[in-house]
């Protein structure tokens, strides 16, 4: 790169830069880790803890500071002119329970890294660059029940519905989001029908996050330029009822096993998974939690009843719509056999986000100039631009590798790695 391209002392500054990044990381993580790893809860203490470490940084480092009725808070780079549509990156702050540390919190410090690394270096960008940490991203985490996670991007962009709200229930508590949000003062109704995001007015989203598997890891590379995040279909509380009875003295043609009917129900969708597979076509299918009743169950009964989750991922469309159509049919085929019944509950679905074709060029254009090593890849978990991407806002991902996986205390990113994610950033930001 030429060293008299403005852009050359931007990612010099970067490199210096990253020791901002380091304390911001180290700070979050003395104060909202505990001996079990990390907990940031949404719209909890830990998240709140990170917002405030946020603002005040970004306070000090001379960017303006907002944020919206949802809590969001937002960093401001005024450019040339103020009318021109933003460009927007950023991610979360708030962690599954006992996670990792670099969750979200990763593409929010190298967000600021990159922002305040353009201005020390004097440049005024075209037009203004915003810096969006989102809240409860991870909801999923914290709120059961019938909700789509990403609240705070959603809420932002007037995709969050009133109902949501009220039907996200607490883990802990019992109580709803709505109640949380009026515990803090906030208004439920406004948060999920006043958007704050105009969506004419954004350019582009662009959001730096750890990789949640062991691709990049596996490849020896540090870096991925995501091609698509996967959609999902899922059933938070699914239920399988069958009957009560004495596991020696009752015949196996008498019973209702719910264990054994959901056993091959699961088995079933493995089997569907790989025939997917052997099309070459694109699904992962996932039961993360699977219950008997512990006031009821024993070793002495066939249990008579199992709760349990669905998560059905593909970055195709049409995988998940038959998958929607074959689970119900599934349920009923071995209802019938286990004379059983499977009540699957409520379905809720998010549409795969395929990443903008101009902004992954940008993004594999800056790692040729910037001689960073990278793959393209498919994100597996949802992220916050998703919901940008699904209102039509051009959104684009940089990948950072990570090793053992993520929502576990034992995420680990090199910070070698993380310096060139930010170095891609920022150009990518001075590019798009
Ligand atoms: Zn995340």
């Amino acid at each position: 790169m030429n060293q008299h391209d403005p852009i050359f002392k931007v990612i010099e500054l970067v490199e210096r830069n990253m020791a901002l990044a380091d304390d911001f990381l180290n700070e979050l993580e003395t104060k909202t880790g505990d001996h079990e790893g990390i907990t940031r809860e949404s719209y909890g203490p830990g998240e709140d803890f990170a917002h405030e470490l946020l603002s005040k940084k970004a306070t000090s480092l001379g960017l303006d500071v907002y944020t919206d009725i949802a809590h969001n808070t937002y960093i401001r780079l005024p450019g040339s002119d103020r009318d021109a549509q933003t460009l927007m990156t950023g991610s979360h702050l708030d962690s599954q329970p006992r996670a990792g540390n670099y969750d979200g919190a990763a593409g929010v410090v190298a967000s600021l890294t990159a922002l305040t690394s353009i201005k020390d270096a004097g440049i005024t960008p075209p037009q203004d660059i915003i810096l969006m940490a989102c809240r409860a991203e991870e909801a999923s985490g914290w709120y059961k029940g019938h909700h789509r996670g990403h609240i705070g991007s959603r809420a932002a962009l007037g995709r969050l519905s009133p109902e949501e709200l009220e039907t996200a229930i607490h883990v802990r508590d019992g109580r709803s989001l709505a109640e949380h949000f009026l515990d803090r003062g906030m208004n439920p109704e406004a948060v999920a029908k006043e958007p704050h995001l105009a969506d004419r007015r954004i350019k582009g989203f662009l959001e730096l996050h750890i990789e949640q598997g062991p691709i990049l890891t596996s490849r020896d590379t540090p870096v991925g330029v995501v091609e698509g995040i996967r959609g999902n279909i899922r059933c938070r509380s699914a239920a399988c009822i069958g009957e009560y009875t004495h596991s020696g003295g009752v015949p196996h043609e008498h019973r209702r096993d719910a264990v054994n009917a959901t056993a091959e129900f699961i088995n079933r969708m493995d089997t569907k998974r790989r025939e997917v597979d052997a099309e070459s076509r694109d699904m992962v299918y996932s039961t993360g939690k699977l219950f008997t009743n512990p006031e009821l169950h024993a070793i002495t009964k066939v249990a008579g009843e199992t709760f349990f989750s669905i998560d059905v991922r593909s970055i195709e469309e049409q995988v998940l719509e038959s998958m929607g159509r074959y689970m119900p049919c599934l349920g009923e085929e071995l209802g019938a056999k286990h004379c059983v019944e499977f009540r699957l509950g409520k379905y809720s679905r998010t549409k795969p986000a395929i990443m903008d074709p101009g902004m992954r060029e940008t993004l594999h254009r800056g790692c040729g100039r910037l001689g960073i090593n990278r793959t393209d890849i498919i994100s597996g978990g949802g992220h916050d631009a998703v919901e940008f991407s699904l209102n039509g806002i051009p959104s684009a991902m940089i990948f950072i590798r990570n090793e053992n996986g993520s929502h576990n205390p034992d995420e680990s990113i090199d910070l070698d790695d993380l310096l060139l994610g930010t170095k891609l950033l920022a150009w990518a930001l001075l590019n798009a």
